[in-house]
């Protein structure tokens, strides 16, 4: 078949960080709905604020406060589509706003109700805080056009600021079609035969798997695909031993490279059934099928890879209650 798989990918990690002194004062600021800067050399402000001036790299100065009001310097107007998870209801704007007495810009949403030709180069805008501050950037839920007369209450001068923001919560998340091409394709539909399906170039004569359509050396369509054993030797690995969602099986393990027989390039994938200290560079390995329910046009068809030698390996615990 001459054409290419596609299949939905994730992905994602959750992740927490710290963001240092001056950045957690700008944070507990916004929590108090008030906009603080910071001095930096002789006579410039930042807003939002830096750990370090990003011209001399010197550590910033005293915060001071600012009005939360500001210029749009530049913007593109967003369509929020389908699903997106968006604090305003219409289209906006993402923009560089520079904040009164600051000489930077801060990138956020401006809302002008939907409509793109209120956007104009010089519009002045405020902020609209969000109803329950936290602590976060997101306390600030857009800037708009000043209301007239000006909402009473929607910024409070006197507010408390309190202790320093520590950390913030920042994770990743991206949800993605993989298309696999034509030529992938023949290998992945292969795995779920329990077949190594490689290519080689008529040109330079480099066989790969898995193979694309064209040779990364000189461009020439492979040739047909061919059947090879799938035994391999590791080139090189790596001992995981941290603890991530998504895992097969409870680290420590090792990953490596495994040059398949016949082949001129590298698969990367797990070897188990050996203790991690007993790998090294130039083992020979075999793959282990999954059983055959578990078939798919993945590499994933392969468990994992382990030593050919039998007196190397020894049992994997919890791998089976762990692929489940
Ligand atoms: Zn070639």
């Amino acid at each position: 078949m001459d054409t290419s798989l596609a299949a939905p990918y994730t992905t994602a990690f959750g992740f927490e960080r710290t963001v240092g002194p001056q950045i957690g004062a700008f944070l507990a600021g916004l929590r108090a709905r008030r906009l603080l800067g910071v001095r930096v050399g002789e006579d410039r402000v930042l807003c939002p604020v830096a750990e370090f001036d990003p011209v001399t790299s010197a550590a910033t100065g005293d915060l001071v406060e600012l009005e939360p009001s500001g210029t749009v310097t530049a913007w593109t107007w967003v369509d929020p589509r389908e699903g997106w998870d968006e604090p305003i209801d219409s289209p906006y704007a993402w923009a560089l706003i520079r904040i009164d007495g600051a000489d930077n810009t801060f990138f956020h949403r401006v809302d002008t109700g939907g409509d793109p030709a209120r956007m104009t180069p010089g519009l002045r805008v405020r902020v609209r805080w969000a109803a329950d501050p936290v602590g976060s950037i997101e306390d600030i839920v857009c800037f708009e056009p000043p209301a007239e007369p000006p909402v009473p209450g929607a910024t409070d001068p006197g507010a408390e600021i309190g202790e320093p923001v520590a950390t913030i919560e920042a994770p990743f998340h991206v949800d993605y079609t993989y298309v696999a091409g034509v030529g992938r394709s023949v290998y992945l539909r292969g795995m779920a035969e329990r077949r190594f399906l490689a290519r080689r170039c008529p040109g330079c004569h480099q066989v790969y798997f898995p193979a694309p359509d064209h040779c990364a050396r000189c461009l020439q369509v492979l040739d047909a695909p061919f059947e090879i054993s799938g035994t391999g030797t590791i080139s090189t690995f790596c001992i995981v031993n941290l603890p991530f969602p998504g895992q097969l099986v409870d680290p420590p393990y090792v990953v490596a490279y495994i040059n398949l027989d016949g082949t001129g390039n590298k698969l990367q994938h797990r070897v188990l059934e050996v203790a991690p200290d007993a790998v090294a560079v130039g083992m020979q390995v075999e793959p282990v099928w999954a059983p055959e329910t578990d078939l798919e046009p993945s590499l994933a068809s392969v468990r994992y890879f382990r030593p050919v030698d039998p007196t190397l390996r020894v049992p994997v615990a919890d791998q089976e209650a762990r692929d489940a």
